[in-house]
């Protein structure tokens, strides 16, 4: 069973074809600039060399027109026809309250997505746009949608409502719903495998540390709090994204700067987090490079970071009622010894502590706890279209 998986954005969609039998990735790429000048698809056929190819695509059914091209190409191809993917797996933001799991998707189910619009006006229509494009050029083809809130609508009320007047929540569905879900789930799966207990008897604090960032409290199995919110804008500072601040700096900022709501918007969601604090950069690599050099803002953004993320372990701590493993993955937590050492430094009363030199290695599963440590310290790779693809097989296995 080949699974194609989809994760569409306004401008741009990605996408991999994954052999459901031995879970390998046949294809994988990208269309950028959909709807724009000077669009292309980035291709790469596992084992080959990517290939960039030029071509104009009005629109998110012209992508998809070319990714299939791409995929059936003689060249670049990695099946003969369309009718070798069996089903499409779409990533799909914002589910609000009405989806706990991921779903077939039939006409009922699209409308419920287009509910939650408002919920996620950037994502939620280019995700819609981009289930309707599969539907027009992959008719009959079945379609599950995967949602990055699903995981954790376990979270009891006390922990997703804030603490505004009730009406407000009933009005517009203002709560915390968190993001990254199907990160966090599949990490957590991986977790009680490597440490071969059941999921449904562990403890676990998952930290997914790329551009974006947040942290989730797991306990037997399902989420319990997560540093997300209404918005992705809310918990970690992030590689462009404030992280909680104080509300009322909002309307300081409108009053002074004389900012517009877009604006005040743009600012906290794009100009801040370690981009802001250090003047360098979002990626962490630029920040590094920077704080080696002697760049003390740069220096700062590292401490800033570091220590949000240290505050949440310990915090999700009391929320698990003690921990069996603390898990990084995504870009930072994957790749960046220097973050891990740094953000459980002081961690030890809890009964964390690393392994340095374990600590070093980079991008694969590994266990780098030091040999007595108590809580285990897990580094696990995400695979957000695998954990896709998989929904999408068991659901259509049902
Ligand atoms: P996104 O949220 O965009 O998917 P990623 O998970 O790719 O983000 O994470 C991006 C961050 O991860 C950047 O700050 C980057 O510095 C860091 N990162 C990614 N890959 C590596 C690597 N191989 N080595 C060091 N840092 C990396």
């Amino acid at each position: 069973m080949k699974v194609l998986v989809i994760n569409s954005g306004s401008s741009s969609l990605k996408y991999q074809l994954i052999d459901m039998t031995n879970e390998k990735v046949l294809a994988k790429g990208l269309c950028d600039r959909i709807g724009i000048d000077n669009s292309f698809l980035k291709h790469t056929k596992t084992g080959s060399d990517t290939v960039v190819i030029e071509k104009e695509m009005k629109n998110h059914k012209e992508a998809i027109q070319q990714v299939i091209i791409a995929l059936t190409d003689e060249k670049t191809g990695v099946i003969k026809n369309m009718s070798e993917i069996s089903a499409v797996g779409h990533r799909i933001v914002h589910g609000g309250e009405k989806f706990h799991d991921s779903v077939v998707i039939d006409e009922k189910v699209l409308q419920a997505i287009r509910d939650c619009v408002p919920l996620a006006p950037l994502h939620n229509p280019a995700n819609i746009i981009g289930i309707e494009a599969c539907q027009q050029i992959l008719p009959g083809v079945p379609m599950v949608a995967v949602f990055d809130t699903a995981f954790h609508q376990t979270l009891p009320k006390y922990a997703y409502l804030y603490a505004l007047p009730y009406e407000i929540y009933e009005k517009y569905g203002i709560r915390k719903y968190g993001f990254h879900g199907t990160s966090h789930k599949y990490v957590a799966q991986r977790a009680a495998a490597m440490l071969n207990r059941p999921l449904e008897e562990l403890r676990l604090v998952s930290c997914h540390l790329g551009n974006g960032a947040s942290i989730c409290a797991i306990k037997n199995g399902k989420s319990v709090d997560t540093s997300m919110g209404f918005t992705p804008l809310a918990g970690l500072a992030m590689g462009t994204r404030s992280g909680t601040i104080d509300p009322a700096v909002v309307s300081f900022l409108m009053e002074k700067e004389n900012m517009s709501i877009k604006e005040v918007n743009d600012f906290l969601n794009k100009k801040s987090g370690v981009l802001g604090i250090s003047g360098v950069s979002s990626d962490f690599r630029d920040i590094h490079e920077a704080a080696d050099a002697g760049n003390e803002r740069a220096q700062l953004a590292i401490e800033i970071f570091c220590y949000r993320v240290k505050k949440y372990i310990a915090e999700y701590s009391a929320v698990t009622g003690g921990l069996d493993a603390v898990i990084f993955t995504a870009g930072i937590g994957e790749n960046n010894s220097i973050v891990r050492r740094k953000v459980v430094e002081g961690l030890e009363y809890l009964g964390i502590e690393i392994d340095l030199e374990k600590n070093e290695t980079r991008g694969k599963e590994i266990d780098i706890s030091a040999p007595n440590a108590k809580v285990r310290t897990l580094v696990i790779p995400t695979n957000e279209e695998l954990a896709i693809a998989r929904e999408t097989v068991k659901l259509l296995k049902q």
